[in-house]
């Protein structure tokens, strides 16, 4: 075995494959290079799901024939500094390695001309050599045009997906610059067919609405925050459009597409009790923030970043979604925890702040369920109570939503520390015993246990003793209840005070609740549905399962065919 230096074309295909790994990401790159040159428009077309052809035309500054020369050379950009190094980048590229790397594999063609010039300048590059250089006549702006992608690596063109998967890879790329940067006209055509044509406004709403679906703009709420350095806007969707993949979170950092696990889980735990582990909330976010605190230069493609006030984002975007659920009255917060720092929705100027001040929401709806006076109420299955109402027809399913009761009942009584919850005085003291890390779980949650109204002491060893309950849990298995509920706290740790907190009360109301097969008396159905009305959130239960359904006449008729 002999070392050897590899041949710089060699190097440039190596270092070409890990920025441009598909064509999705050479258009991800001529875009970000438009957007950088101040384009107002961006014209792409894509040919055979962009191996054949892609074509990027924009309307942006442009380049002296000096810049075009250096442009597809590696490592060069007009973007970085000495002075400034890596520290605040405001522009999307800064690497200066995407059309050099294009230019390695491909066949790269390259007209420019900056307004206040007569010509433009044309440049071809044919797998990293310069086939042609001259004048040439062009409308200001650049037109980058990339043929054959990949034809000089067939090792690399073999692991791309279906045309189709890198169709619509493309079309993902582009959805999310439209979402970002609403002020540009964006044009997406492949084969000559036209995918979209958006022309440029002031907010993304009709973006939202023609690239994501109807449906899913109905689903939102608006999200606005604006706390010291941070300013977060956009939209979460309603617990039930929740999916349970990330194929729906949109996150922009200074108007970056980024992947941020971190976000993600701000994002989830503001949701906390409204949704089921296994599924995750929808969102579009924008995140302003300065740039200096951003590090975009922890990936090669720039999908990741770091921030170095971290924590501070995190609680920011948490605080943002868990007002909007509040306002829009999905959820509670622990009082307790709550920061009260931070400049209220009152002060924001953003689209969506906007919209959250004003009185109208378009997508409002009201889900209350009003009973039609003097009809009865039917138990079905011993699962569902039926009720006729004003509008139509109501279920509801009879554990989720005094689930739902009970659990708001418990959160008031630990937060407002209400000392009027009801007790009862076992008959015979109950005795049980625990292991270590249960007891330890015990210790950990006794302030809550006793406000609840539970009163269990250390009788000797392993062995604590029961004395008192809260009134709810009269005739339940105490014992199992309390001990499935150590268990369950001591699977997956759950980060924080509050969100064990809240998972205790969840365990605790769903065992206190009736269940599915309880057999209810009417005044039993109708007090449920009178205290679910008058509960926080009740639009599901802890879990994230809906407590009720509603079925209007109107909706009737239309089944029926009416
Ligand atoms: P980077 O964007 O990281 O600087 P690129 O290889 O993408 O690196 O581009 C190199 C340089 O070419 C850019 O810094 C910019 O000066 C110039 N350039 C590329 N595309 C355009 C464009 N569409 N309009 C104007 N200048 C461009
Ligand atoms: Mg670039």
């Amino acid at each position: 075995m002999k070392i050897y230096t590899l041949p710089d074309s060699v190097v440039a295909k190596i270092s070409a494959g890990e920025v441009i790994e598909r064509p999705a990401y050479a258009v991800k790159e001529l875009i970000e290079n438009s957007i950088d040159a101040r384009a107002s428009t961006i014209d792409i077309q894509i040919e055979d799901a962009g191996l054949k052809q892609i074509i990027v035309q924009d309307n942006g500054e442009g380049m002296s024939e000096e810049d075009l020369k250096l442009s597809f050379l590696p490592h060069t950009t007009s973007k970085l500094d000495d002075e400034h190094d890596l520290i605040g980048i405001k522009t999307l590229g800064f690497r200066g390695e995407a059309l050099a790397s294009i230019a390695a594999i491909s066949t790269l063609t390259i007209k420019t001309r900056e307004k206040q010039n007569p010509a433009g300048y044309e440049i071809t590059i044919r797998h990293g050599d310069i086939e042609h250089a001259g004048p040439v006549g062009t409308p200001p702006g650049t037109i980058v045009r990339v043929d054959t992608l990949f034809l000089s690596v067939p090792a690399r063109k073999k692991f791309l997906k279906s045309a189709k998967t890198e169709l619509r890879l493309i079309t993902n790329v582009v959805t999310n610059f439209a979402l970002s940067y609403p002020s540009l006209h964006f044009v997406l055509t492949h084969n000559g067919k036209t995918i979209f044509d958006l022309p440029g406004r002031e907010n993304n709403l009709g973006r939202i609405k023609q690239l994501l679906g109807n449906s899913f703009f109905e689903e939102l709420l608006p999200v606005a925050l604006e706390d010291g350095f941070i300013q977060i806007s956009g939209f979460i969707g309603r617990p039930q459009s929740a999916l349970k993949n990330n194929a729906r979170q949109f996150v922009f950092v200074n108007q970056r597409t980024v992947t941020d696990r971190m976000i993600q889980t701000a994002v989830k735990e503001a949701f906390g009790s409204l949704l089921p582990s296994s599924s995750t909330p929808i969102f579009i976010l924008e995140i302003t923030v300065p740039p200096e605190i951003v590090d975009v230069n922890v990936h090669p493609r720039k999908e990741q970043i770091s921030f170095t006030n971290a924590q501070e984002i995190f609680a920011a975007v948490k605080q943002a979604v868990s007002e909007s659920l509040q306002e829009n009255n999905l959820t509670f917060k622990l009082a307790k925890f709550r920061t009260e720092n931070s400049a209220r929705l009152g002060e924001t100027t953003s689209f969506s702040g906007e919209l959250l001040k004003s009185a109208v929401l378009p997508w409002d709806r009201s889900e209350k369920i009003a009973i039609k006076p003097s009809e009865r109420l039917m138990q079905i299955h011993q699962t569902y109570i039926f009720v006729p109402t004003l509008e139509g027809l109501g279920l509801i399913d009879q554990h989720a939503a005094h689930e739902r009761i009970l659990f708001e009942e418990f959160v008031t009584t630990f937060v407002k520390k209400k000392k009027d919850q009801q007790a009862y005085e076992l008959n015979k003291p109950l005795t049980f015993d625990l292991s270590l890390s249960e007891s330890q779980i015990l210790e950990e949650f006794d302030q809550i246990f006793t406000e609840l109204g539970f009163t269990i002491d250390h009788f000797q060893g392993s062995t604590f003793i029961i004395r008192t309950a809260p009134a709810v849990f009269k005739g339940r298995n105490l014992e199992k209840i309390i001990k499935d509920m150590l268990v369950d706290m001591a699977e997956g740790e759950l980060p924080t005070i509050d969100l064990r907190t809240e998972r205790m009360l969840a365990f605790l109301s769903c065992r206190a609740a009736v269940k599915a097969g309880d057999v209810l008396t009417e005044r039993q159905m109708k007090d449920i549905i009178k205290r679910l009305e008058k509960t926080a959130n009740n639009a599901t239960c802890p879990h994230g399962r809906p407590t009720r359904i509603q079925i209007s006449i109107a909706e009737l008729d239309k089944l029926f065919k009416r």
